[in-house]
C-alpha cells in the first residue's frame, strides 16, 4: 500500500468542514476590513526566497523543496507566501496605483521539516500583506484584524506579543551590541548559535536552547536601543493598540526567524499548542519590496498557520459546524422503481433538497437502516404496487406516521413538508431549499 508522503495530510471530508468554516470566516472577516484576495502560483523561482527570506535562515538553509532546472538555482515550492505576493505586486505594478494595497492569501506551503503535532512538511497558511503605507496605524490594523478573526472563530487563550526589532539603521547596530554582550560566552552557546553569532547574531534570540536562553539574560534589549523615529512608530502601536482593547504583552527578546523584518513584529501563541509555537506571526517589511527590485515600499503582514489554528479550536467548533443531513432517503424495490426515484432524485437537486438513494436494489429492510443512520426526515418508499396505483408513501420518520400521496405531486408535497418543518424548529440543516 503506497502511503501520503510523510509530513503532508489528507484532510477527509468530515474534517474539509472545519477548514471550509475557517477559511470562509477569513474571507468575511477580511473582507469586512476592506481586504482583497490574491493568489499566486505555488512555486517561484528559488532566487526569490533566497533574496527575501534571507539566506542564513532555517528555511533557505535547509527547509526549501527546490527542483533544478538548467541554467539557474531552479524553482522552489513556495515555504511562505509574503515574497510571492511583493513579486506580483510588482510584476503588475501595482505600486504605481494611488493606494495602499490591502491583500490576503490562503493556501499550502512546503518546508522540510521534521514532522510533528502541529508541523507539517505541507502545511496551510492564511496571510495578510499591506502595501503601500508606512503608518504605524496600519501595523495596528493587522494585528486588530487578526485578533478579530481570532474572537469571530470563538478563540480565547490566544496570547498577542509584540516588539520592534527597528530599523535598517538601528537593527544593525544591535546586533553589534548583541555580539559585544555575547562575545565571551560564544563558546557556551549550542552550535546553531555559535554559527549564528557569526552570520546573523539576532538570531540566537529565536533558540529554544535553556543553556542559550541563560547565556541571553542579562543582554540590551531591542526597545532600548532602537533609534528615535523607531521609538516613536512603536509607541504610537503601543497606544493604538491599547486604545482599540487589543490585549498584547511586550516582548522584548522577540525576533522572527526571517531577515525581512522591520520595526514591529509580532505572534501569537495558545496553551493548545504549547508554549514554543505560534499560531500566528508577521511584522512590519519597510525593505522588501526595494531589495526585489521595486520603489521603496513599506509594507506589513502577518501568515497564520491553518494546522495550528485548528488545533488550537479543537473545542471551540463543537456545535458550530453542522454536517450536511438529506432531507429524504428514497427506498426502492425493483428496476422501474429505482429509475422512477432516480429521475425524482434530479427534480429534488434543482430545488437544492437533499436526498440519498440505494444503488444497490437491497431490500427495503436495509434502506430504512439506512435511512435512519442519515437521520433523514422522510422516506419515500416505492415498489410495484405503487408503481401500479401512480403513489408514493411518505413516511415521517419522527412522528411514524406515514401517507399515500400523488407520485405525480410529491415534489410539491415534499416542499410543502419542508415549509412546514422551517416554521416549526430551525432544525433543518443545510442545503435548504428556501432563501
Ligand atoms: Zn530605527
Ligand atoms: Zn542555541
Amino acid at each position: 500500500m503506497i502511503q501520503a508522503v510523510r509530513g503532508t495530510n489528507d484532510i477527509l471530508p468530515q474534517e474539509v468542514m472545519r477548514w471550509r468554516f475557517l477559511e470562509e470566516k477569513a474571507r468575511s472577516v477580511f473582507g469586512r476590513y476592506g481586504y482583497e484576495e490574491i493568489r499566486t502560483p505555488i512555486f517561484e523561482e528559488t532566487e526569490l526566497f533566497i533574496r527575501s527570506v534571507g539566506e542564513t535562515t532555517d528555511i533557505v538553509e535547509k527547509q526549501m523543496y527546490t527542483i533544478p532546472e538548467e541554467g539557474g538555482m531552479g524553482i522552489t515550492l513556495r515555504p511562505e507566501a509574503t515574497a510571492p505576493v511583493v513579486r506580483s505586486f510588482l510584476q503588475h505594478n501595482l505600486a504605481h496605483e494611488d493606494r495602499v494595497q490591502k491583500l490576503f492569501y490562503i493556501g499550502p506551503m512546503f518546508r522540510h521539516e521534521r514532522p510533528q503535532k502541529g508541523r507539517l512538511r505541507q502545511f496551510h497558511q492564511i496571510g495578510v500583506e499591506v502595501l503601500g503605507s508606512g503608518h504605524p496605524s496600519l501595523d495596528v490594523e493587522v494585528i486588530d484584524l487578526l485578533s478579530s478573526f481570532l474572537s469571530e472563530m470563538g478563540l480565547s487563550g490566544a496570547h498577542f506579543k509584540v516588539n520592534s526589532v527597528g530599523c535598517r539603521v538601528c537593527k544593525p547596530k544591535y546586533g553589534e551590541l548583541l555580539k559585544e554582550s555575547l562575545k565571551s560566552k560564544v563558546h557556551a552557546l549550542c552550535g546553531n548559535c555559535q554559527r549564528r553569532f557569526e552570520k546573523n547574531v539576532l538570531r540566537v534570540l529565536d533558540c529554544k536552547n535553556e543553556i542559550c536562553q541563560a547565556a541571553l539574560e542579562n543582554i540590551p534589549l531591542l526597545p532600548d536601543v532602537i533609534c528615535q523615529d523607531c521609538r516613536n512608530h512603536f509607541d504610537q502601536v503601543e497606544l493604538l493598540l491599547a486604545e482599540l482593547g487589543v490585549s498584547f504583552t511586550l516582548a522584548p527578546k522577540l525576533v522572527r526567524g526571517l531577515d525581512y523584518y522591520t520595526r514591529t513584529i509580532f505572534e501569537v501563541t495558545h496553551a493548545n499548542l504549547g508554549a514554543q509555537d505560534a499560531i500566528a506571526a508577521g511584522g512590519r517589511y519597510d525593505h522588501l519590496v526595494e531589495s526585489l527590485g521595486g520603489p521603496s515600499v513599506c509594507a506589513v503582514g502577518f501568515g497564520m498557520g491553518m494546522e495550528r489554528m485548528l488545533l488550537a479550536l479543537q473545542n471551540e467548533l463543537e456545535g458550530k459546524i453542522l454536517p450536511v443531513r438529506p432531507f429524504l432517503f428514497l427506498a426502492s424495490l425493483g428496476e422501474q422503481a429505482f429509475q422512477l426515484n432516480f429521475l425524482l432524485q434530479k427534480e429534488l437537486r434543482k430545488l437544492s433538497i437533499l436526498s440519498e438513494i440505494d444503488y444497490e436494489a437491497k431490500s427495503f429492510k436495509s434502506q430504512f437502516r439506512r435511512a435512519n443512520k442519515l437521520g433523514v426526515k422522510y422516506v419515500l418508499i416505492r415498489g410495484e404496487d405503487e408503481i401500479a396505483r401512480k403513489v408514493v408513501k411518505l413516511k415521517n420518520m419522527v412522528s411514524g406516521m406515514e401517507e399515500e400521496v400523488s407520485a405525480e405531486h410529491v415534489v410539491e408535497i415534499i416542499l410543502s413538508q419542508i415549509k412546514n418543518q422551517l416554521s416549526k424548529t430551525n432544525e433543518l440543516t443545510p442545503p435548504t431549499p428556501l432563501k
